[in-house]
């Protein structure tokens, strides 16, 4: 075993190499492995296992904070395995473990081609994608997950085995929208599609009129083709210097919008929401990987708290609601409630899909403030509840798991049947419960304890 490959609370590097992304998220494990190669990770689950400690796979810690506690447990970060690999002519990826959306982006677009990469430019690959994927170009090619053609990843048992089409169906099908419950990943191999530049932007109001923007947004998307995706939301930009001018301390309510149909068809699309005049249109031609930036989400760590749901409807009442609650004049403390716009190819059950065929519901909700102090910490946490809780009406009974950032229910996340499948595989592949998931597959005698 190499030295410097596990970190230990005694180590100097301790409190550097537990941090997430998300640095509301006080991990402390028993140890922290730093695998640099599949190898690596392969002596790290041995070790691990010699000890009677579990194993907690982590890329970046985006979505750390519903792990819990990590007591018994080896955080294994994939932060030094760093490979991109693209295959132009098959139009497809290979990426080790702890790849970022960007260095995939950024890799591909000399080859005029584009990833399904997340709105944010440091989401983890893998993370991102075992949870489902919903990016920009969703709409059209659906969720990354289904765009995925072969897995490698280390199992309980300490061996490296690759799940495909062809070998490990189960574990294949299972791992494509199951989330990180089966096995520690050490690289994916996906499919890569023929967009080097779009037409995408954001269209700025004053967030005095969010209930007139929203509504012409709702009413707009139900005539927009699959090749448009966008995202309607309100922004509250605190007075950082980390926010540029014009936006530092604004308040906005924003559509944004990412479109494959060229200029000319897209402007003649967005000419009813031009009509309300917004107070800052960026809406331009850019190639591809510089969607990165359209969200404007934040770009290192930073504290915070968010939590979604999906929505079957975002009628006219839902948009009341939710303007009461953080709309103007609401106090709400949160930095972003975005509504993103699901349906096309993001609801049809992809072919040979995974574990996560579709999204169950025509919108995604997403609400999450800046927890600098535990207050408002605590005040962000309530307020995304009462914005869950404005929109339950209208919830669809399913939650989406990258935007799930408390524990839900497995048949919330996957649904029933799903569940009791995923519940199957996991029996199999990791009988001891030795992978740690920030949204577990429990088995089955585990599920029953619970629910007892
Ligand atoms: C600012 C921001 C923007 C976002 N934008 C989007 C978006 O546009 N679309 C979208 O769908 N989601 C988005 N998300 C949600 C994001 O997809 C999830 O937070 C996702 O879990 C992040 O993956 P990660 O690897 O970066 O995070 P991590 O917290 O490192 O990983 C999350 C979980 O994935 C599993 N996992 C990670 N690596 C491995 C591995 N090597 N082997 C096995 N399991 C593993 C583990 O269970 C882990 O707990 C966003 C989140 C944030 C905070």
């Amino acid at each position: 075993m190499k030295n410097e490959l596990i970190v230990l609370p005694h180590d100097p590097n301790w409190n550097q190499a537990r941090l997430a992304w998300n640095l509301s998220a006080d991990q402390q494990p028993a140890a922290v492995a730093l695998p640099e190669s599949a190898d690596d990770v392969v002596a790290v689950v041995r070790w691990a296992r010699e000890r009677g400690l579990r194993i907690a796979p982590q890329g970046t810690g985006h979505n750390a904070l519903p792990l819990g506690s990590l007591a018994h447990t080896v955080l294994l970060k994939t932060e030094r395995m760093r490979g991109v690999e693209i295959d132009a002519p098959a139009q497809r990826a290979r990426v080790e473990a702890g790849v970022l959306w960007a260095e995939v982006s950024e890799a591909a677009a000399p080859h005029g081609l584009a990833a399904l990469a997340g709105s944010s430019p440091d989401v983890g690959v893998v993370g991102y994608t075992l949870g489902g994927g919903v990016s920009w170009l969703a709409r059209r090619y659906g969720l990354a997950a289904n765009s995925v053609t072969a897995v490698e990843l280390v199992t309980a048992d300490g061996e490296l085995v690759r799940a495909d089409a062809q070998q490990n169906t189960d574990l294949f099908w299972a791992l494509r929208g199951g989330g990180g419950s089966f096995g520690v990943v050490t690289a994916l191999e996906f499919e890569l599609y023929p967009v080097s530049e779009v037409y995408a932007g954001v269209l700025f109001f004053p967030l005095e009129r969010g209930a007139e923007v929203l509504r012409a947004w709702r009413h707009w998307v139900d005539n927009v083709p699959d090749e448009v995706t966008s995202v309607g939301r309100f922004l509250q930009f605190p007075p950082i210097p980390d926010i540029p001018e014009p936006l530092r301390g604004g308040s906005f309510v924003v559509v944004e919008a990412a479109s494959l149909l060229g200029k000319d068809s897209t402007d003649a699309l967005l000419s009813p929401l031009r009509a309300l005049g917004p107070q800052m249109d960026t809406f331009a031609t850019i190639p591809v990987e510089k969607l990165k930036h359209l969200h404007m989400d934040p770009e290192h760590p930073v504290p915070g708290h968010g939590d979604g749901m999906l929505l079957s409807d975002f009628n006219d009442a839902a948009i009341d609601a939710l303007v009461h609650v953080a709309g103007a004049g609401s106090g709400s403390p949160l930095l972003t409630v975005e509504v993103r716009h699901g349906g096309g190819a993001l609801g049809r059950h992809a072919p040979g899909a995974g574990a996560l065929p579709s999204i169950d519901g025509q919108f995604l909700m997403f609400a999450a403030g800046m927890a600098p102090t535990p207050e408002m910490g605590a005040a962000v946490k309530a307020h995304v509840e009462l914005v869950q809780n404005a929109l339950s009406p209208w919830d669809s009974g399913r939650t989406y798991l990258n935007f799930a950032e408390k524990r839900e229910r497995g048949d919330r996340l996957f649904g029933e049947l799903t569940y009791r499948r995923l519940q199957t595989v996991k029996a199999t592949v990791d009988p001891d419960d030795v992978f740690r998931s920030n949204h577990p597959v429990r088995l089955p005698a585990a599920e029953a304890r619970r629910a007892a």
